[in-house]
């Protein structure tokens, strides 16, 4: 961003530092007081919410009226340990949302000690001096010392979406307490507004609850904590389970009180079913990948502001860059200058004199600099003036009268300066053909200058025209630059290297049948050698200005061959998003402007630049990049394909290991022998399953072949036919040799047979946690891969499954018996058994790669 007309901040103080401290403590964090932390209590009384310690505590109640205090006591401590592991985990979650919401909260740009520095939007105090840019919400309710063109959006506060005006307070003006809101031309800020336009220098009147936006109570949309498209869908997935268990339960519950009696054991029967249908794991799973992914996404230097968003990005098709920062390094340096037909290069350091023709040019382009730049190319300016000219001091005494900024029609910067001695110069800078529309230049010399442009934009350089008109003395100075007698001056050409890691990111998109869309603002000749450098397959190239004239049919037309934009204004980005979308794409796009934040927001994934980017960028944007790096944004798709693998390997394993309890649950009792299992058996099930799938599977490493397959079809279910008959068959499987065991061991007594039948549910159940970790690679394969939560939940599983067995308290509440050691290797094989067709069927299709591939798709 350029602010050629930034307000003066050098002679201001602002607050001391030990000043500012103190009255943060004295009055406060300026932030409003909002629903931020739940409190513990909240999320207990969230967690007993939860059906499944609802059944857990009704199971608990019947034991009690049967008598069986022990039972009872055992569950309500089991009541406990699942509280505890779902309030660890949504601490966990709520933790990890509570730092993103800190890194992504609004930052302030402020002046203390005669210092700026920028700090947390929330550490602004009262009195504190605040530099307001373009793009920037208002931290604080503020008086304006100074500003240039500040135009501020308070439709927050007005309901009112014209822009208004603001001016500087003048002497006699109150400074506080401003008046309401509304109306052009008052000389205050509000907090909450957005700077439009403009930079102004304002002083803090009021923070936090004091500040008008605190005192209507409106809150700004922060975080939001929306639910995803995958958490509707399984919301109503969870619902219609839900409804078809109780429906189970019900008929369960009859049927064993009238076949056989105690209608108290034949509700506890149908509580051991419910709690053994409920999939109440799909929910918790859902929020912890979500969250974690955000987390994993942090780590990377990405901020996810929705959690939609990461879920959104493994299905990304198209992403849309910016060229210049995202793709290149932003680094700008000089390469050379031309005057006429001579040309002169600057070399990277030390070497030879500038030829005095190049000196009017070198100097003009300076002028046409704002005084303290933070524009790259600004700065490389300065940079070479200091080096070549001795005629830089030249300029300290001359005044800064008028700056003309960049706007959407004029692509050049032209600031008005007067010398001390009277009289002074017009500096302009800026794209050749705005350049040259200044100069008034014939259509011959425009094309000749053109020309020259195009070979330097063939080398990837970026060019700049400048030109210079005299100004007799004092103003008025014109609306429009165009007034002036510009003559032209020379080109500048700068370099703006590729980023080292963009060519191997793009040809990892390429792989994985990702587009990548060059969007800039730059010259066409310079957007397709950049292109061309960085590995895309730029064809053709088209303008902002021919975009304009197409209709939708031949802009989706051009959009199917055509990957690089230029000359495009930020407005029209929104245009190419929708015709993106219409085409079926899911569109990430970036950017940092204030106009970019339409396209952003209709995005599937709008990216903000966290470097460069102003805050109502990203307060549209879905994610926020801190390095502003391409390669970080493929990083982050990378990323997004692997939640999405593992979330659908975790629900295909949860579908799985329903089957098996459920039937357990059910069938014996239908069949008229004894019960399996009682709500201990299930709740041991539970705190296996649990764990497995939210962490074991989330911490999953990435299949090899992540980024050589194409992206996901943006609106396919969470569960395909394929994917939901596979899982519920390695159910079946387990579920049917179960049933075997236990068949089997009832010859042996009914103590024997719920041993060796838990057992073997046991077993299965961890080898269908080992067989989903990957759909693409056979068991073997896997056990190789770092997952450090998985043998946690291995060992300790096997570990409580000795001791249920080995210990007679346990082997008690169990009701198990001791079984001989060969029928345990048995229901221990059994177990295995479960998965072994499926790891065969893994086997064949690896085999026959050209097959559809068995990935979890
Ligand atoms: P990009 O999309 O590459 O970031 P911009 O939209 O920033 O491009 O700039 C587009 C064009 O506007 C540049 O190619 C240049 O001609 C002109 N321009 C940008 N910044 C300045 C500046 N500070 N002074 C003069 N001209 C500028
Ligand atoms: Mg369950």
């Amino acid at each position: 961003m350029i602010h050629p007309d930034q307000p003066d901040w050098h002679d201001v103080r602002g607050l001391g530092r030990a000043e500012a401290a103190a009255r943060l403590r004295e009055e406060g964090c300026n932030e409003l007081p909002g629903s931020r932390h739940r409190s513990l209590f909240a999320l207990i009384l969230e967690v007993l919410r939860e059906p499944m310690l609802l059944l857990l505590v009704a199971a608990a109640g019947i034991y009690f009226v049967l008598g069986d205090a022990r039972e009872a006591a055992v569950l309500l401590a089991s009541v406990l340990g699942v509280m505890a592991l779902t309030l660890y985990q949504e601490q966990r979650t709520e933790r990890v949302l509570e730092a993103l919401r800190e890194l992504s909260s609004p930052r302030a740009l402020v002046v203390r000690d005669g210092e700026l520095v920028r700090i947390a939007g929330r550490e602004v105090v009262r009195g504190d001096i605040v530099l307001l840019g373009e793009g920037d919400r208002v931290p604080a309710d503020a008086v304006v010392l100074a500003q240039r063109n500040l135009v501020l959006d308070e439709s927050l506060l007005t309901g009112e979406s014209t822009p208004v005006h603001k001016r500087a307070r003048t002497a006699g003006e109150a400074t506080s307490p401003p008046p309401r809101p509304g109306g052009d031309d008052l000389p205050y800020v509000w907090s909450g507004t957005l700077v439009v336009q403009g930079s102004a220098l304002v002083e803090v009147t009021a923070t936090g609850p004091r500040s008008e936006l605190g005192r209507i109570g409106k809150s700004l949309q922060s975080l939001s904590a929306e639910p995803s498209p995958l958490q509707r869908q399984t919301r109503v997935l969870v619902r219609s389970f839900a409804l078809a268990g109780l429906g189970l339960c019900v008929l369960l519950v009859l049927a064993h009180g009238l076949l056989r009696d105690g209608w108290l054991a034949g509700l506890l029967a149908g509580i051991t079913l419910a709690m053994a249908i409920l999939p109440e794991e799909i929910p918790v799973v859902l929020t912890v990948f979500l969250a974690l992914g955000a987390w994993r996404l942090s780590r990377r230097h990405v901020l996810a502001r929705r959690a939609a968003a990461v879920e959104t990005l493994g299905a990304a098709s198209v992403l849309c860059v910016d060229k210049t920062g995202t793709l290149t390094l932003n680094r700008m340096r000089v390469h050379s200058l031309v005057v006429g037909e001579a040309s002169f290069r600057i070399p990277t350091e030390g070497g030879a004199a500038l030829p005095v023709v190049f000196a009017p040019l070198l100097e003009h382009a300076m002028l046409a600099c704002e005084p303290e730049p933070v524009d790259p190319m600004e700065r490389t300016l300065h940079e070479s003036g200091r080096r070549y000219l001795a005629s830089d001091r030249r300029f300290a005494d001359w005044t800064l009268q008028q700056a003309y900024p960049l706007t959407r029609t004029r692509r050049a910067v032209a600031l008005v300066w007067t010398r001390p001695e009277g009289g002074g110069v017009v500096a302009a800078k800026g794209a050749p053909e705005a350049i040259a529309a200044l100069c008034r230049l014939d259509p011959a010399a425009t094309s000749a200058l053109l020309a020259k442009v195009e070979a330097l934009a063939a080398q990837g350089l970026r060019v700049l025209g400048v030109a210079k008109a005299e100004v007799a003395g004092n103003g008025p100075w014109p609306e429009d630059p165009c007034d002036f007698a510009f003559r032209l001056l020379g080109l500048v050409a700068f370099v703006d290297p590729l980023r080292p890691t963009v060519p191997a990111a793009i040809a990892e998109c390429k792989a994985a049948g990702i587009r990548v869309v060059m969007i800039t603002g730059d010259y066409p000749g310079t957007a397709l050698a950049i292109a061309r450098e960085a590995g895309l397959d730029a064809g053709a190239v088209l303008t902002g200005e021919a975009l304009d004239a197409l209709d939708e049919p031949a802009l989706r037309a051009q959009l199917a061959r055509v990957s690089v934009f230029a000359r495009v204004v930020p407005e029209q980005k929104l245009r190419l998003v929708e015709a993106f979308k219409a085409m079926g794409e899911v569109v990430a796009m970036t950017g940092d402007g204030v106009n970019d934040a339409p396209a952003l927001k209709s995005a599937h994934i709008g990216i903000a630049m966290g470097q460069r980017g102003t805050d109502v960028a990203r307060e549209a944007a879905a994610l926020v990049l801190l390095d502003d790096d391409f390669s970080t944004i493929v990083e982050a798709v990378r990323l997004g394909r692997r939640i999405d693998d593992n979330l659908r390997k975790a629900m295909a394993y949860i579908l799985a290991v329903h089957v098996p309890t459920a039937g357990m649950a059910l069938l014996p009792v239908l069949l008229g022998w004894p019960v399996l299992f009682f709500p201990i058996h299930v709740a041991f099930l539970e705190f296996v399953i649990d764990p497995a799938c939210s962490i074991v599977f989330e911490a999953e490493p990435a299949e090899d072949d992540l980024m050589r397959r194409p992206p996901r079809p943006a609106r396919r279910p969470l569960f395909g036919r394929r994917i939901l008959a596979l899982s519920l068959l390695q159910g079946l499987g387990m579920f049917v040799l179960t049933l075997i065991v236990y068949a089997l061991g009832l010859h042996q007594g009914e103590g024997q047979a719920r041993a060796l039948a838990f057992t073997t549910l046991v077993v299965g159940n961890l080898a269908l946690i080992l067989t989903n970790r990957s759909w693409a690679h056979t068991l073997p394969a896997t056990l190789g891969r770092r997952n450090a939560a998985l043998w946690w939940v291995v060992g300790g599983t096997l570990l409580a499954l000795a001791l249920a067995l080995a210990l007679p308290a346990l082997r008690g509440l169990f009701r198990f018996a001791m079984p001989t050691p060969s029928a345990l290797a048995l229901a221990v094989v059994a177990g295995l058994a479960g998965i072994a067709w499926f790891e065969a069927f893994k086997w064949l299709h690896r085999r026959n790669p050209d097959r559809p591939g068995t990935r979890a798709a």
